[in-house]
């Protein structure tokens, strides 16, 4: 149900499910994947297993058994060879047990046929395996996606009077609702220096007199982004122009929902 958003998504499931569909649970494919955070693995997973319903589940131990077995070269992250997996998939799963097919091929790709050096002497698909014949196993084929962006945010560490700034972020974009500290971006690693720093943050507060007293410089990553975070602790008598942020003492901001690279520095501080 995505990784930062899960909960919410559950959240406004769970609500949708009492309000709209009267406490009752959706059982069939087509309605589970009308849910808030619901995709077609989840949707084919709960579906079979929870309520026999013949879907297919599609994950990457799925794609690999299936792209090695058949011999299906096609990439399982293009359009074409999402479909063509998806209408094979279908067709093979057990008509009156399809939800232990599905746990019976998702254990037979983690277990046997591994990703590296598959086990096809213990596989059970081992006589008929187009893979194995050959005795190739470079499948499946994925297309090369672009590469990831990364992000240059330098969180700015903001003692007032042993309270620290904190905001919500609002906005739509990466951790939606979970509070950070005020924040500088730069769009390059060259704009990320203390000359630059101290150039953005004399616009952002009432102040002038400040000082970068410590930074600390971590590499995180999302699945779609590279993150290079600076903390910078600042010394001065600083105050913000802008009102959108709230002063918490430490034990507060140690029990606010923050990103996980917030969450390890703040137990550093
Ligand atoms: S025989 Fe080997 S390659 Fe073929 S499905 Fe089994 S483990 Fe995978």
């Amino acid at each position: 149900m995505g990784y930062y958003s899960r909960a919410i998504n559950m959240h406004k499931t769970a609500k949708f499910i009492f309000n709209e569909k009267k406490s009752i649970f959706p059982k069939k494919y087509n309605d589970l994947i009308k849910l808030k955070g619901v995709g077609p693995y989840t949707a084919a997973a709960i579906s079979s297993i929870c309520f026999d319903e013949k879907r297919a589940v599609l994950d990457g131990n799925v794609f690999r058994i299936l792209s090695r077995y058949f011999k299906i070269n096609d990439p399982i992250n293009s359009n074409l060879g999402i479909k063509k997996f998806t209408k094979l998939s279908n067709k093979l799963v057990s008509e009156s047990e399809p939800g232990n097919y599905n746990q019976g091929m998702m254990d037979l790709g983690s277990t046997i046929c591994k990703p590296k050096n598959p086990l096809c002497n213990l596989c059970p698909l081992n006589k008929s395996c187009k893979s194995k014949k050959e005795e190739k196993f470079n499948l499946p084929n994925k297309l090369k996606l672009k590469k990831n962006k990364t992000r240059y945010l330098v969180y700015l560490i903001v003692k007032h009077y042993g309270k620290y700034y904190v905001k919500k972020r609002l906005s739509n974009d990466i951790w939606r609702n979970l509070y950070d500290f005020p924040l500088i971006e730069f769009k390059n690693s060259n704009e990320n220096n203390d000359k630059n720093i101290l150039i953005k943050l004399k616009n952002m507060l009432k102040n002038k007199d400040i000082m970068i007293n410590q930074k600390v410089n971590i590499n995180y990553k999302l699945t779609h982004q590279n993150l290079n975070i600076s903390f910078v602790t600042l010394i001065g008598n600083i105050v913000f122009k802008s009102k959108k942020f709230e002063i918490v003492s430490k034990n507060k901001l140690m029990s606010l929902p923050v990103p996980k690279p917030i969450e390890n520095f703040i137990g550093n501080i």
